[in-house]
């Protein structure tokens, strides 16, 4: 609970109080404060929730180059195929992810 000033007489006042409790004017500000709150809680979990699958994507390139590395001597094994597929997956999930922020695209 913040205390605000009272836009009319400038008392102190909870920003959760609908009237000023000196000169009973109404402290308007508190719903706009709570529809700011709700939207910056909004951007903060797409953002929050844009960096997990951003770390997913970087995981699975990073898990792809490994294994694609590891079984770079025999290219017919799974573990190439799989390496290429979590490299290929990861990558193109980062690239997707990457456009979907800039257009803002994001849900
Ligand atoms: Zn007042």
């Amino acid at each position: 609970m913040a205390l605000i000033n009272c836009p009319a007489c400038n008392n102190r006042v909870s920003s959760r109080a609908e009237y000023c409790s000196n000169c009973k004017a109404p402290i308007s500000s508190k719903n706009d404060e709570a529809t700011d709150r709700a939207n910056e809680r909004t951007r903060w979990n797409r953002r929050k929730r844009q960096q997990n699958y951003a770390f997913l994507a970087i995981l699975s390139f990073v898990v792809g180059i490994g294994l694609f590395w590891k079984f770079r001597e025999d290219q017919t094994s799974l573990g190439f195929e799989a390496g290429i597929w979590f490299a290929a997956v990861g990558f193109f999930g980062y690239a997707v992810l990457r456009i979907m922020g800039i257009l803002n695209k994001f849900k």
